[in-house]
């Protein structure tokens, strides 16, 4: 080998080595009581005269602007040498480095925080919880680029809870093969309580809390486990080697992840069956997510726009399905009963039927229109004219559910729908599916058009109940009341023991 050869191939290497360099990030919160982070982003072997970094302005599963940018201060970058560079915003969202082809840039700021939200980063003289989103900036157009995060905890503070990969032998250290899994990682820092973990199909699954109350955790943990068994049969894979439920504290909300979620939590009342309930589902929907949205998704729903937020028509089966499965994987796992079903779907539909805005708006346009509306639609306006895709959605998805059942002598369901969606798109195109796509899932399923339901997802035609109801030997009667109908057919009888999990 020449001297000259020799020194190319260094130099091709060593270029290797700094493209594959990745983003580092130091996060240290030395006085938590003021509510702010400390941040330092060091990025090596970016070209350029300039170097745009951004801060996404939401977080994906929160469909609302936060504008994370507008909690960022200090900001301040200095080359290799230490030496200060200038920079200027150029958007809301837009620092512009003034990096002269600087081979490694640092980056520092902190992030002030204000509310303790799932989606929004926050911290006090408790605890610390990274929403990423809001702290971690990236360089324009690099979101490819893997990133490492090393924590340091306040002193006083021993734990972190996230689903990002641990660096053996360095604590506190976390990475990411890329943005989209680090803004979808989120972590919670503190003196933590972990429950006993469980596996499933030999995947850990942990439940971590700041403050999670006094509770049975042992029974609680053996709900838990139900629930990621049953909603993991219906889909029949888990695609992840880890899972991690991260509760915040209390409050109000939760956001699915690719192997974790985050919710509010506050274990004291699971001692009340309804909250028991309603606490169980809540983590059913959080947990279902990770299959539908985070994998089975509108086309929309990735790669994410982090600069204005992705819009799509379809948020009715991300969410409004994840709501009809929370419902389906407590059944099916024994912790709810055929009452507690019905008193659900009779809920939605009543919430639904009672409202104004069932005149006025689709649930295609709720789903287009969250990003204007909130998440649970107008309801302050003086004549309400939209509707909430969580109440509507799992009603509609139950009619598919039942037409499906019906079409197909119950040999297949909505289920079937999507296992479909999740093998020939997330699997196998590794992509989201568009409408028209899904639609042809659903009639091909069923073997037969669908044509009045999908009016009910992009028309505001009033919904015939009892045709659909009856398929699954059901009727509603006063006040929305499910009911099941006086001797059914065999295959009315036969579509409500398989629907209610019985016989399985
Ligand atoms: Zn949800």
């Amino acid at each position: 080998m020449t001297k000259t050869i020799y020194l190319a191939t260094l130099c091709l290497l060593l270029s290797l080595a700094a493209a594959a360099q990745p983003i580092a990030f130091t996060v240290s919160m030395d006085n938590p009581a003021a509510h702010y982070f400390r941040v330092v982003m060091q990025c090596h072997g970016l070209k350029g005269k300039n170097q745009d970094f951004k801060m996404p302005v939401w977080t994906p599963g929160y469909y609302q602007r936060l504008d994370f940018a507008n909690n960022l201060d200090s900001f301040s970058v200095t080359d290799g040498n230490a030496r200060p560079l200038a920079w200027e915003k150029t958007s809301g969202n837009t620092w512009r480095v003034q990096s002269n082809n600087a081979a490694t840039l640092t980056i520092s700021y902190i992030i002030r925080t204000k509310r303790a939200f799932v989606a929004t980063p926050y911290l006090d003289d408790t605890r610390g919880y990274i929403s990423p989103a809001g702290v971690f900036l990236h360089p324009a157009g690099k979101l490819q680029q893997p990133v490492q995060v090393v924590v340091k905890p306040f002193t006083a503070w021993k734990d972190v809870a996230t689903g990002l990969d641990t660096v053996a032998g360095e604590p506190y250290t976390y990475t990411a093969p890329d943005y989209d899994a680090l803004y979808d990682s989120p972590l919670l820092i503190g003196n933590l309580e972990e429950l006993p973990a469980f596996t499933v199909s030999g995947i850990p699954h942990r439940f971590i809390g700041y403050r999670p109350g006094d509770f049975d955790k042992v029974q609680f943990m053996s709900d838990l486990k139900k629930i990621v068994e049953t909603a993991s049969a219906i889909i029949g894979h888990i695609p992840y080697r880890q899972y991690v439920f991260i509760a915040i504290g209390p409050g109000a909300g939760g956001i699915e992840h690719a192997n974790s979620t985050t919710i509010s939590f506050n274990g004291a009342g699971l001692s009340s069956p309804k909250e028991r309930l309603r606490l169980l589902n809540f983590i059913a929907h959080e947990y279902f997510h990770h299959y539908n949205v985070k994998r089975i998704r509108p086309i929309e729903l990735g790669p994410f726009d982090y600069d204005n937020g992705s819009r799509t028509k379809m948020l009715w089966v991300s969410e409004g399905l994840t709501v009809y499965y929370e419902y389906l994987i407590l059944r099916r796992a024994g912790l709810s009963t055929e009452e507690d079903l019905f008193n659900n779907i009779r809920s939605n539909i009543t919430a639904f039927e009672t409202k104004t805005g069932k005149l006025y708006q689709s649930l295609a346009e709720a789903s287009y229109e969250t990003w204007r509306d909130g998440p649970f639609g107008r309801t302050a306006d003086t004549v309400v004219k939209t509707i909430s895709y969580y109440d509507k959605g799992p009603v509609v998805g139950m009619l598919f559910d039942f037409a499906i059942r019906h079409a197909t002598k119950n040999q297949r369901s909505l289920d079937d729908v999507m296992r479909r969606l999740y093998r020939e798109f997330y699997q196998q195109k590794q992509r989201g599916f568009t409408e028209q796509e899904l639609r042809a899932v659903i009639e091909s399923t069923a073997g037969s058009r669908m044509d009045q339901l999908f009016d009910y997802i992009y028309t505001t035609k009033e919904i015939n109940y009892q045709k659909y109801l009856a398929y699954a030997g059901l009727a509603m009667g006063s006040d929305h009341k499910i009911i099941r109908i006086q001797n059914p057919d065999a295959l009315q009888a036969a579509i409500l023991e398989s629907w209610l999990g019985e016989g399985r």
